[in-house]
């Protein structure tokens, strides 16, 4: 029996988290069967959401899978602890991607959000540094059609100086009309990371009807 509504995320904080392939999906009919509550995390290519994905559940190597430029076109699919299930989406934006490629990933990422699947929140990451383009907006434009529940994530906020942070923050918020503000995010200082786990914890925890 499919189970929608998971126990919640109880010692979040802890550094690791038991993750599990699910499985690799090119195309809609190899998602797997809807079960536990969904994050999503999308991204432009080399955003750092495999970096991201590997900090955040404490695993080395755990989103390699999916972090080799133009091969893997697929969502994959990670059970975290048996408490929710990791949704990565293939990042976009590649320079030199044929069209047929970006329709593929148009298609595939479609499916997704805009099907039937439990999905309780997309991560949705920018590299602090880059103005956000039509690409980028064009996928907010998915999120906010689909009326989903998202969150900007600004990533290699070590690339700036502290004090630049809040400020390039600010202005990503303005620049892609973030409902809540973006967490800014370092895999290499870990920082935002404990910030991003309790948005998922939100998220994920049983809802009252
Ligand atoms: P993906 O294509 O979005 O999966 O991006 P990757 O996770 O492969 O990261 C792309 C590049 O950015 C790699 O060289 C990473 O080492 C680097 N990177 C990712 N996250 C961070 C970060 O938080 N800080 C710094 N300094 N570099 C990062």
């Amino acid at each position: 029996m499919a189970r929608r509504v998971c126990a919640g995320l109880q010692g979040v904080r802890v550094k690791t988290f038991r993750a599990n392939l699910i499985t690799v999906a090119p195309v809609k009919r190899a998602f797997p069967a809807p079960g536990l509550f969904e994050i999503a995390v999308v991204g432009r290519s080399n955003s750092g959401k495999s970096t991201l994905i590997n900090t955040l559940v404490g695993q080395r190597g755990l989103a390699r899978v999916s972090g080799r430029p133009g091969k893997t076109r697929a969502i994959v699919f990670f059970d975290i602890e048996q408490r929710f299930v990791l949704a990565d989406l293939p990042g976009y934006g590649y320079t030199r991607g044929p069209m047929r490629e970006r329709a593929a990933w148009r298609d595939l990422v479609d499916a997704y959000l805009g099907g039937d699947r439990p999905l309780a929140g997309v991560i949705a990451l920018f590299d602090i540094r880059r103005e956000p383009d039509d690409l980028d907006r064009a996928l907010i434009g998915m999120l906010t059609r689909y009326g989903l529940a998202w969150r900007a994530v600004w990533t290699k906020a070590d690339k700036l100086k502290k004090a630049e942070v809040p400020k390039a923050g600010r202005r990503l918020d303005r620049a892609i009309r973030t409902v809540e503000p973006g967490v800014a995010f370092s895999s290499k200082t870990r920082l935002g990371r404990d910030r991003l786990l309790e948005w998922i914890e939100g998220r994920v925890a049983p809802r009252q009807t």
